[in-house]
């Protein structure tokens, strides 16, 4: 998708902060960080949410969410807890149309989900 952010910043046309890639996945720190430790982790294929994960993606799926867990151990937000979240779509709060998983912890984060 040649007008997508994040598919840019997976092809390094436009920087992010790296911490953590493989073949299917790059893992960078929020550009707006909502807590101390903001993490994306990006599925390097474009899929626009959540919605559009097909039976292909399982392996992907599992895949992301065992690096969201080593990403919050390696972070240092495991033991106190930490919160793992897709928005998907206009009134989910999207607003990046590429398949991303927050990882977001280092505080208490609120219980209010709007
Ligand atoms: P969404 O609302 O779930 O789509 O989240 C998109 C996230 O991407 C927001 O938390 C933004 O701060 C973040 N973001 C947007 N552009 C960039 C960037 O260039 N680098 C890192 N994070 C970004």
């Amino acid at each position: 998708m040649s007008d997508c952010i994040f598919c840019k910043i997976v092809a390094k046309e436009i920087p992010g902060e790296t911490v953590y890639e493989d073949d299917q996945v790059l893992a960078i720190k929020d550009i707006n960080p909502q807590a101390p430790v903001h993490l994306l982790l990006i599925t390097k294929k474009h899929i626009t949410s959540l919605n559009e994960v097909s039976s292909e993606d399982e392996g992907l799926m599992g895949h992301i969410l065992m690096l969201a867990q080593k990403l919050a151990q390696k972070f240092g937000v495991a033991e106190s807890g930490y919160r793992v979240v897709t928005n998907i779509g206009k009134e989910g709060g999207q607003a990046v149309p590429h398949l991303h998983f927050h990882v977001l912890g280092g505080k208490a984060l609120g219980v209010h989900i709007d």
